[in-house]
């Protein structure tokens, strides 16, 4: 991307709005659209030797390869030797830098309080002879089970507990031992938290969730700058066939559009929320990593721009967490979160975070915060019976 716009480099350049709206759109040609609409193509017109870029829908597609452009320009705005590599889900994203990285013998150290299929990727890389520690991910413990590792996973903020840990601390001390670090950053978004730039060698995400935000789509993405290391991520993109369709992207990219007017409202209206339910004596357990006291905000203000949609917290009982989700009006019971119509979920209900049964995990969505607030307190009041 070298077009100059205004004097702003798209990459680089501009306030996070502007990156957004701007993000990966192709140079300005008479009588196109600004946004090329989706490419179905299975194969493309290939006479003669097979050289790039478009020959096989399995390898490219020209609506990724604006989408990968628009991911970069926002996970790593103006870094050099960069490459974005778009998948068909956040899993498919995370399984292909970790099966593409480890070999059997090689250590690995995950988070122990991470998403909920981080088990059974666990499961899968023990089954080929690779080594998993685990460390939770506040506290930087991962600095004890460090020695011997080929690559450090962090999830930060956690989901669902909302944990923060110090990508850049970590990152040093992994790469002093000749440890890759990959960070999931989901949760934050790229608007949110920029892990390249704190030192991290892949940002991989669900695109699923806020970078998307209308709850329409999957999608993973992968960025990284070890050219060697993403050629392997690549590769193992077209052995397992994990790609996002054509319209999953242009889908994907369009939303991008709005991320910075979606990520600045949700965020402002989830501190809202926590302050509220902060007030509340039958609430325990509250996170948000943007409140003052949270155990998260010291760290987090000093890598994050932006805290979040998402906030957790208990309710006594299994019974109570579930009177309240049945009375919430403008919530939806649903899990996912990070959508422009805000969802609550009990998390204990899928049986693989070691979260309390009454704990509640609630994405903050694009309503009015009065109105929210208000459906959520009064939910709160008719849970109590
Ligand atoms: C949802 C999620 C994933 C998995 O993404 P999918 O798009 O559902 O495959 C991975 N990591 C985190 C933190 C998530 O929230």
């Amino acid at each position: 991307m070298t077009r100059v716009t205004g004097g702003l480099l798209p990459g680089s350049g501009g306030g996070d709005g502007t990156r957004a709206v701007r993000a990966g759109l192709p140079e300005p040609a008479k009588y196109e659209p600004t946004l090329p609409g989706p490419v179905f193509a299975a194969h493309y017109h290939l006479p003669g030797d097979p050289t790039g870029p478009y020959a096989y829908g399995r390898d490219d597609n020209p609506t990724w390869t604006l989408l990968e452009r628009a991911v970069g320009e926002l996970e790593a705005p103006g870094q050099d030797g960069v490459e974005t590599l778009v998948f068909a889900s956040g899993m498919a994203a995370i399984s292909a830098v970790l099966f593409s990285q480890l070999r059997t013998g090689d250590v690995c150290v995950l988070p122990d309080d991470g998403y909920q299929a981080l088990p059974l990727v666990r499961a899968q890389l023990e089954a080929y002879g690779i080594e998993v520690r685990t460390a939770p991910t506040g506290g930087d413990a991962q600095l004890d089970v460090l020695d011997g590792a080929k690559l450090l996973w962090l999830e930060t903020p956690s989901n669902p507990g909302l944990d923060v840990c110090d990508i850049t601390r970590l990152a040093e001390a992994a790469h002093a031992r000749g440890a890759l670090v990959a960070v999931d950053n989901t949760l934050a978004t790229p608007l949110g938290q920029r892990p390249l730039e704190l030192g991290a060698d892949f940002a991989v995400a669900s695109g699923t969730k806020q970078l998307t935000g209308h709850g329409d789509l999957l999608l993973g993405y992968v960025v990284g700058r070890d050219t060697e290391a993403m050629a392997a991520v690549r590769r193992w993109r077209k052995i397992v066939g994990a790609i996002p369709g054509p319209m999953e992207a242009w889908l994907a990219h369009r939303s991008i559009a709005t991320l910075q007017m979606r990520v600045d409202r949700q965020c402002a209206t989830a501190l809202t929320v926590a302050e509220a339910l902060r007030e509340r004596p039958e609430v325990t357990g509250l996170r948000y990593p943007g409140l003052s006291d949270d155990p998260s905000h010291k760290i987090a203000v000093q890598q994050m721009r932006r805290f979040g949609c998402v906030v957790s917290f208990t309710l006594s009982t299994r019974a109570r967490a579930d009177r309240f989700l049945d009375a919430l009006r403008l919530v939806d019971d649903a899990t996912s979160f990070g959508g422009v119509r805000s969802t609550a979920e009990r998390r204990g209900r899928w049986g693989g975070d070691a979260v309390p049964e009454g704990f509640i995990r609630l994405s903050v969505g694009a309503e009015d915060p009065e109105d929210l607030v208000a459906d959520v307190l009064r939910a709160l009041d008719a849970s109590a019976a």
